[in-house]
């Protein structure tokens, strides 16, 4: 199902342009507009689903296929010395567009650019009870 007014719907089901480096049946691979990095693309699926809780798991299988495929050829093409894949859940995750789609990003030696986080240091009391709690123990 497509929805209406979403962006995303209607680049990747050809309604708006985009530069479009791949597409098959349930995805288009498409340049971002406002790119991390030298030929950061994302990965669109042409039915709308909001984020990866709505992703069906056969399409996640694809997706990550799709990702893999596009890596090795990005990174013949463009030379690149390492990849990112970035997928945002929610506006507390850094989603902005709701229409799911990862990022396939590129990475240049010292290309500067911050995806990075600072990592913590939580007693193992904390991990346990973390875990517990995902694990429902
Ligand atoms: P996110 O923050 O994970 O939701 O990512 C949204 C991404 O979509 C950002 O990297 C934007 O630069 C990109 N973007 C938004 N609108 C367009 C568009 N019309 N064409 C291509 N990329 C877009
Ligand atoms: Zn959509």
């Amino acid at each position: 199902m497509k929805k209406d007014n979403c962006i995303f719907c209607k680049i990747a089901n050809g309604e708006i342009p985009s530069r479009t480096l791949y597409e098959n049946e349930r995805f288009r691979v498409i340049l971002d507009l406002g790119p991390a990095a030298k030929g950061h693309a994302l990965i669109l699926p042409k039915e709308h689903f909001d984020n990866l809780y709505e992703l069906p798991d056969d399409w996640c299988s694809d997706v990550m296929k799709l990702a893999k495929k596009m890596a090795a050829q990005m990174t013949e093409k463009l030379h690149c010395d390492g990849f990112n894949l970035v997928q945002n859940n929610g506006t507390a995750a850094g989603q902005t567009v709701f229409h799911f789609h990862m990022h396939l990003i590129p990475r240049y030696d010292n290309d500067g650019l911050n995806i990075n986080w600072t990592p913590g240091n939580p007693a193992a009391e904390e991990l346990d009870a973390v875990r517990a709690l995902i694990c429902g123990e």
